[in-house]
């Protein structure tokens, strides 16, 4: 195993060419300000995975929260020290543009109420931090991003992968050239799925099935792995309705990305097995990653084989979410745009909404 971290002075050569290459800004000297955070929807993502983030931040707090639930708003700011006046509901919301504690909005929810509070939260003079995937249309995304602009507030998508290390130093090795000439990019992502009332099973709720949800995942990083954005898509979905899952929203679905250079991204994405892997071919070799897109327990191979395991240079935070969270806040106070802004969360939907096409039509459909 190449433990990077032990190389000296590559770690900061290594982590600075990485978060260059990815357009992230170079940590800049502590502001003594930090941007504070409301965040929309106490759920499993944002009260289980978000909310206990911001100790690792450096230039983001938490300040509010917005629930349809009082009890569990009030025991949640208790526990993090949010004042109770900074509580919110899905009804008094708008009045957060009276307070001034409240720099950037974390929408949280389902995804068809994404759209919604993006832009009643720019409508209150707030930045937006949105979940992935951005909303259940590129309509509704282009709307979103459109809000924004005209109120002069940053728009940012949560694609937490973009901040995480072994995705970053696989990134920096294909653009480097450690596996030659790119061939082909493979990706399966999928978890099994189980309560069939969940809201990610209604497809008005969800906007599609595992493919909105985890097969993004395969998506988005066929583009910043291989630096592309495809030019045709041909897909085949393979669903059982009969599945008390699957009345509404697919369940398998498999989808090829033709790429500019020539690479071919192959990708599968389920709600019936559980798999999260990446694969990349060059001529020369493969940069490979299983599991390659969750929360901790990444693995990174890159070479001919599994026989040399890298381990990657820190990330530009402590976490993942640290690094995502004090991106955008950095970009308000820097005015930047995210790396990950509005834009990126479109590109994806869009390149959905050509894949379900596609697998509806059975035919491949030319992007360009
Ligand atoms: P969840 O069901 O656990 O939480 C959703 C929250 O929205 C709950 O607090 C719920 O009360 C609230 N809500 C408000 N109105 C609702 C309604 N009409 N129906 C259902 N819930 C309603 O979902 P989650 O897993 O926290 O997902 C929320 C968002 O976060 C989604 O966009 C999801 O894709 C995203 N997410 C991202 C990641 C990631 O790694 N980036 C991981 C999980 C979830």
């Amino acid at each position: 195993m190449i433990d990077m971290n032990r190389r000296g002075l590559a770690i900061a050569a290594g982590s600075a060419i990485t978060m260059a290459a990815m357009g992230l800004p170079v940590m800049a000297a502590t502001p003594e300000r930090k941007l504070g955070y409301a965040i929309v929807g106490l759920g499993g993502y944002g009260l289980g995975v978000i909310i206990p983030q911001f100790k690792n931040c450096q230039h983001s707090k938490l300040v509010a929260l917005v629930s349809g639930d009082p009890l569990k708003a009030k025991k949640v700011a208790a526990e993090y020290g949010v004042p109770e006046r900074s509580i919110y509901n899905y009804q008094n919301f708008d009045a957060i543009k009276d307070n001034p504690d409240i720099d950037i909005v974390y929408v949280c929810l389902p995804v068809s109420m994404h759209a919604e509070y993006t832009i009643r939260a720019a409508a209150a003079g707030k930045h937006v931090m949105c979940e992935k995937p951005m909303a259940v249309s590129s309509a509704e995304c282009e709307a979103m991003i459109a809000a924004c602009k005209k109120a002069g507030k940053k728009l940012m998508i949560g694609y937490r992968c973009h901040f995480e290390p072994h995705n970053l130093e696989a990134i920096r090795l294909a653009r480097s050239g450690a596996i030659g000439k790119l061939r082909y990019f493979r990706s399966e992502h999928g978890f099994t799925t189980g309560n069939p009332n969940a809201w990610r099973l209604k497809k008005a709720m969800s906007g599609g099935g595992s493919l909105m949800d985890i097969g993004i995942y395969a998506l988005n990083a066929a583009r910043y792995m291989t630096g592309e954005e495809p030019v045709a898509v041909y897909a085949k979905e393979t669903t059982d309705r009969n599945d008390p899952r699957f009345r509404e929203v697919e369940d398998m679905i498999e989808f090829q990305l033709e790429f500019p250079s020539g690479v071919i991204g192959s990708c599968m994405s389920m709600y019936s097995a559980n798999q999260n892997h990446i694969l990349l071919m060059g001529d020369k070799g493969r940069i490979d990653m299983e599991p390659g897109t969750r929360y901790d327990g990444n693995k990174l191979w890159v070479g001919q084989d599994r026989s040399t395991q890298v381990t990657p240079p820190p990330g530009p935070g402590l976490t993942q979410w640290a690094a995502q969270l004090d991106h955008l806040s950095q970009c308000v106070i820097n005015n930047r745009e995210p790396i990950v802004a509005g834009e990126e969360g479109l590109r994806d939907i869009r390149l959905i909404e050509a894949i379900y096409r596609s697998a509806r039509e059975q035919k491949r459909i030319a992007l360009v």
